[in-house]
């Protein structure tokens, strides 16, 4: 079974949730990770991987890669607003990151190996341009970032955003792995697939509220 952990880091609270969205390499690193509990202090991240390029995940991005010199991965739809300073000034918005670089870009694929982990790679684009899911079959679990929340999607109304598109891409693509499968979305708590179908929970948005 896949071991993942949820925890506060030293960079950021952001880290938590960005914590789900990357795969650790042994479970050597997996036990350190146990052992240091909350902190974080101790891990030895062998690989980063982002599920998009909103501010609110990659803020830390350099930092992480300076500390842990791990390779990066995103989709080639985020990777601008990872790799261009300006990229949300452009926008209208008063952020400004330090670039970095990928080293791997990631597509949807039906099998890929991170780490010695098979993952599909997903794309469901329309809360972010190149949003990315990773589901692993064997484990039964979904690394969605912000697709898919409890209770929620993921909003919309940013740069290249897409209501039908999202809307789409969480029946065609997400639903259809399975009620079982649990969801670790890129904020808040777990949920799973059934629990979300089952409400639909996009249709009963009507303001901003469920949206990150
Ligand atoms: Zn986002
Ligand atoms: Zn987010």
């Amino acid at each position: 079974m896949i071991k993942y952990q949820s925890f506060t880091g030293e960079f950021s609270r952001r880290i938590a949730t960005r914590w789900r969205r990357l795969v650790v390499g042994s479970s050597s690193t997996l036990r350190r990770a146990r052992a240091t509990g909350s902190s974080g202090r101790g891990i030895e991240l062998r690989l980063l991987l982002l599920t998009h390029g909103h501010i609110d995940h990659i803020q830390d991005v350099a930092k992480i890669k300076r500390r842990f010199g791990c390779p990066v991965g995103v989709h080639p739809g985020s990777a601008p607003m990872l790799s261009d300073r300006e990229f949300f000034r452009d926008f209208g918005f008063q952020f400004e990151i330090e670039p970095v670089t990928p080293d791997l870009l990631i597509e949807a694929t039906l099998s890929r190996d991170f780490l010695g982990m098979n993952f599909e790679v997903l794309e469901v684009p329309g809360h972010c341009p190149g949003s990315l899911c990773f589901f692993s079959r064997a484990n039964e679990l979904l690394i969605g970032g912000d697709v898919l929340f409890a209770g929620g999607v993921g909003r919309w109304d940013l740069p290249g955003g897409d209501g039908d598109l999202l809307f789409a891409g969480i029946r065609e693509k997400l639903y259809p792995l399975g009620d079982n499968v649990t969801v670790l979305p890129g904020h808040g708590p777990p949920t799973s697939i059934g629990a979300e179908r089952s409400v639909e929970s996009f249709r009963a948005l009507s303001g901003s509220d469920k949206r990150r």
